[in-house]
């Protein structure tokens, strides 16, 4: 795809060098910017700043395959790898023996460990020149999540209007409106500096997850490149008609059902799906001793609503992705704003 050279738009693929690590090999990231003849904002979209949430990388290789040779009116960014050597590692974390491990809590930092240069060359060469931000999360093997999620809480109630609006314009039915700065991913995440700091919006993406069927996995991509272009469409990028749903979950709370005991992972049944309605109570699934076969731990929802993210049967460590259910307290339906 480098150097696809269409009369519309111009794709580039850039590599910003960040450091050199101890074995003397480089550490830089690659951008792709497909930039279009007429002028107009620029949209930048971040795939995995935690490595083991890999599953968004297929979906920005779909992003960038659709959004060339299209007429665009201003810049899209697509940074298919945040966080290449955790990628590498297939970690969360950016460097184990750091104090600023997680990339997505090092953004704004001043010291020098592999996550805060990523993130200093990323904010200097991507963010800072743009209009809006799309941040890819989750993915990794075995779990699957269904929602968008925008900051509710900056000082700049313009800010946060801004926000909720891109994160609905994004068009899928489930969004979330999160504490961003005050509770999570915190004022360092990129959602959190990006707004708090620079006060440009960032539409967080968790869609779709690794090891699922071919015929979901399709349609989670489908769903992300159809979210960036319903964005690029809000903001006056591309031309067209975006593709709303008839009904959007808006949420404000969730409950993580992971385990607190590791082991093997038996869903209570197949079939469910994302967004799927749970009572308070409900058997999710158990974790049992893989080796005596013991049930070690019952995972039940605390609450009565939606299935915001599943498992397939796989071996967990304790707090690990098994269930996550959106609270029916504080969340409501509606038709699409
Ligand atoms: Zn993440």
């Amino acid at each position: 795809m480098a150097g696809n050279k269409s009369i519309a738009s111009h794709h580039e693929v850039r590599r910003l060098p960040v450091s050199f690590d101890r074995d003397g090999s480089e550490i830089s990231v690659a951008v792709h910017t497909i930039k279009g003849s007429r002028p107009g904002p620029t949209l930048s979209v971040f795939g995995p700043q935690h490595g083991d949430e890999w599953f968004t990388v297929r979906a920005l290789y779909e992003v960038v395959r659709d959004l060339i040779g299209e007429d665009l009116a201003g810049t899209v960014n697509i940074v298919p790898v945040s966080n290449p050597p955790a990628l590498r590692d297939g970690t969360r974390v950016t460097q184990v023996s750091a104090d600023e491990p997680d990339m997505n809590r090092a953004w704004g930092g001043s010291n020098t460990w592999i996550a805060n240069q990523l993130t200093s060359v990323l904010t200097s060469e991507v963010v800072a020149g743009s209009d809006v931000l799309v941040d890819l999360h989750l993915g990794p093997w075995g779990s699957a999540f269904g929602a968008v999620c925008h900051g509710n809480d900056f000082a700049d109630d313009a800010l946060n209007a801004r926000s909720r609006q891109l994160c609905h314009a994004f068009g899928y039915p489930v969004v979330g409106a999160l504490n961003v700065t005050g509770a999570f991913p915190g004022p360092r995440s990129l959602a959190g500096f990006a707004g708090a700091t620079l006060g440009i919006p960032t539409v967080l993406v968790e869609i779709g997850g690794g090891g699922f069927s071919e015929e979901v996995t399709t349609a989670w991509i489908s769903t992300i490149v159809r979210g960036v272009r319903n964005l690029a469409i809000a903001m006056g990028i591309l031309d067209g008609e975006p593709v709303l749903p008839q009904r959007v979950l808006t949420y404000t709370t969730t409950r993580r059902v992971n385990p607190r005991i590791g082991g093997l992972l038996i869903p209570a049944r197949s079939g469910r799906q994302l967004g799927d309605e749970v009572r308070a109570g409900e058997l999710l699934g158990t974790v049992v001793c893989p080796q005596t076969y013991v049930e070690r731990e019952r995972l039940t929802s605390p609450c009565d609503g939606w299935l915001l993210y599943t498992a397939v049967s796989y071996l967990l460590r304790p707090g690990d992705w098994a269930f996550g259910v959106i609270d029916a307290d504080g969340a409501h339906w509606s038709t699409h704003e």
